[in-house]
């Protein structure tokens, strides 16, 4: 039986079972559908939301409020349709776009309810205003969203650890390939960094078998 979720304070009470089916806001998923816009155009978007099988969405973009309206297959399906339309390597370079003006767009609309828009600007080292911005970053997906995020630390690394992910929602993969987050997260470290650029891999995924999609961020700089 699927279970629902229709908003934050039913999905509280069923956060313990494990359900066939979790949720973003609709502001995310309107957000994720925007970006993907302004680098495939509308006519794009369309085609691959009618190859990802979601003609639910066509010319019917979820609208700008946090109800959870948007389901994680609709994400992971619509992330395949990438690499089934444009191929494995342009569909990435696509993703990862996307995920940065994902961010670029989310920081807009969400940096100031956060209160967070102003991070960047701070006279912080730089090592405390990434770890701050990747905490704000993964306290709000958890607060917001039934994505499952926590951020973990090495000597060198931070790690972005994404326990439940709707970028491989019920996908399977030979190698880690959640390039929507890995653009999001590229964007959110440069933006708080005030445009440093860091290397960031992703090490394993759950459509992979492993337990979590992480992604190591290099503490380091590499400009
Ligand atoms: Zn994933």
């Amino acid at each position: 039986m699927k279970l629902l979720a229709r908003s934050p304070q039913i999905g509280t009470t069923l956060e313990l079972a494990e359900r066939e089916e979790y949720y973003y806001p609709n502001n995310i998923g309107r957000i994720l559908l925007l970006a993907l816009e302004d680098i495939l155009g509308r006519h794009g978007v369309n085609a691959l939301l009618n190859l990802a099988q979601h003609p639910e969405l066509v010319n019917n973009y979820p609208s700008s409020n946090l109800e959870y309206g948007v389901t994680f297959s609709q994400i992971s399906d619509l992330h395949e349709a990438l690499d089934e339309m444009f191929g494995q390597r342009v569909g990435r370079a696509i993703a990862i776009h996307a995920g940065r003006q994902t961010f670029r767009r989310g920081l807009k609309v969400l940096g100031p309810i956060l209160g967070i828009s102003d991070l960047a600007l701070r006279a912080l080292p730089l090592g405390i205003k990434i770890k701050i911005g990747l905490n704000v970053f993964a306290e709000t997906m958890n607060k917001f969203s039934e994505q499952v995020v926590r951020l973990d630390e090495g000597r060198d690394h931070y790690y972005w650890i994404i326990e439940r992910c709707p970028f491989c929602w019920n996908r399977h993969v030979e190698t880690p390939s959640c390039h929507l987050a890995m653009g999001i997260l590229l964007e959110a470290a440069e933006w708080v960094s005030n445009g440093r650029t860091f290397h960031i891999t992703q090490t394993h995924s759950i459509a992979c078998g492993d337990s979590a999609c992480t992604f190591e961020v290099r503490k380091q700089p590499l400009s």
